[in-house]
């Protein structure tokens, strides 16, 4: 075949811009690996003993947040938060699911699943569900192609372990084996990685680990000096480990998002690090959690952000990412890619509300804390004579958490424009909220409460 010289120059061109004409077509893969109960001070790159070279690895290949929230400080509540973008009491999921319960994330809701599809994502989840166990709320309901894992969590029965497609849903085991459980999730993680690589693809993977009952797998067992949980973090950091070189194995490192986290602070075990409170309170503990994020070529290497972020901020970053259009429904998470990538250190956002259940406790503004209300009991302890109810504080906490991160230190009575100020987002945030947070709201404040030591359980005034 014959070939001018202007012919010859044209296919050169073509040649030479190909790969960079084709490059913005697609959009980056997504990873998200989610821990379950993991604490803030879990990690050895946040402070922990127990070795998790991998982990550290990544954040020295990208950045690590350290004032990074969860939504709420239990399992379902924060999964829908961090799936939507929107706060759990908005979406209508604001307690942790049971097997016997017929709901989950309701269908006017949109995922991050949801979201990329149109934009030609494979999507898989991998691992605990915790949104709704029925067919209709199951991750191939919303947006995902395949689900493997428990749907709900590991100390709820019957413990079963499914695969769904849709094709249907088949249950792999009717009580799953707890010690095999993360080698099989990762294993499932990489067989999707490697046979979606041609497409840009959105891997979700929500470890079981480390919410209790612990299991370990053999190579594991027994081999950290910190007891059983500490071996269920190093079989994590290893599964982080396979998942990361099966991403550099597929040349995707350039080109690839890898997200680390955690939906609530640590249970009975664990540790939150040098914050006060564990799950299922509202004190940092319970609510601060590790972020992590890789990407290399486009997030700088080793860097730290003190900014405040949450994991509501993630749909919002996937969007503006990925170009995928955001869903309908107002969102309560901000794009957080400037924080990312280390262009800011911070970014003013509205006021963060701590939820437990529908009752709001606590919001952060900037660094200011104010607990405005506090349960009458402990979490997971027995509920008082007359129930376990929100009450107010007579006198409203306000922590500086840059100064005070362990909310040691009520700092209200020096600062009382803080406290106003905070208080006045509080009251002109709630009447955007569904019924049930406003009534909880009022009746909370309607109550009458005794004075009590900062830092206290509040009582009831008769
Ligand atoms: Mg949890």
């Amino acid at each position: 075949m014959q070939i001018d010289r202007r012919g010859f120059l044209r296919s050169a061109a073509a040649a030479v811009c190909a790969p960079l004409a084709a490059a913005p077509t697609r959009p980056p893969n997504i990873v998200l690996i989610y821990c379950d109960d993991l604490g803030y001070g879990d990690f050895g790159c946040y402070g922990s003993k127990i070795r998790t070279p991998n982990i550290d690895r990544m954040a020295s290949e990208g950045v690590r947040f350290t004032n990074f929230y969860s939504a709420n400080p239990v399992c379902s509540p924060s999964r829908a938060a961090l799936l939507t973008g929107r706060y759990p009491t908005r979406v209508g999921v604001p307690h942790v699911l049971f097997p016997n319960d017929k709901t989950g994330l309701p269908d006017s809701e949109t995922t991050i699943a949801q979201m990329l599809k149109p934009k030609g994502y494979k999507t898989m989840c991998v691992g605990k569900w915790h949104l709704g166990h029925l067919p209709e709320f199951l991750p191939t309901s919303r947006g995902f192609d395949e689900y493997y894992g428990i749907p709900y969590s590991n100390d709820m029965n019957p413990r079963v372990l499914l695969h769904a497609t849709p094709a249907g849903v088949e249950t792999v085991e009717e009580t799953a084996t707890l010690e095999t459980l993360t080698p099989r999730y990762t294993e499932q993680a990489v067989r999707f990685i490697e046979r979606s690589k041609d497409s840009p693809f959105f891997l979700y993977l929500p470890h079981t680990y480390p919410h209790i009952p612990l299991g370990a797998s053999p190579r594991f067992r027994g081999k950290s000096p910190l007891g059983l949980y500490g071996d269920v973090i190093e079989e994590l950091d290893w599964s982080v480990g396979e998942v990361l070189a099966c991403i550099k194995r597929n040349g995707l490192d350039g080109n690839t998002l890898v997200m680390l986290s955690s939906d609530n602070g640590p249970w009975y075990q664990g540790s939150p690090g040098r914050l006060r409170g564990r799950k299922g309170m509202t004190y940092e503990g319970g609510v601060r959690v590790p972020f992590i994020a890789r990407f290399p070529g486009r997030i700088p290497k080793g860097i730290t952000c003190t900014g405040v972020a949450a994991t509501l901020d993630v749909l919002p970053t996937i969007a503006q990412l990925t170009g995928a259009p955001l869903p309908r429904n107002p969102l309560d998470g901000i794009d957080i890619w400037p924080l990312l990538t280390g262009q800011r250190q911070a970014i003013e956002r509205e006021a963060l509300l701590y939820f437990d259940g529908w009752n709001l406790q606590c919001a952060r503004w900037g660094k200011w804390k104010l607990h405005v209300a506090r349960y009458n009991s402990m979490a997971y302890n027995p509920a008082p004579a007359g129930g376990r109810v929100n009450l107010p504080l007579t006198s409203p906490e306000l922590y500086d958490l840059e100064n005070d991160p362990d909310e040691s230190y009520d700092v209200a009575p020096e600062n009382p424009a803080i406290v106003a100020e905070i208080r006045g987002r509080i009251e002109r945030l709630i009447p955007s909220f569904p019924e049930p947070v406003r009534k909880a709201w009022a009746a909370t404040m309607a109550r009458q409460t005794q004075p009590a030591a900062v830092g206290a359980l509040p009582r009831p005034a008769n």
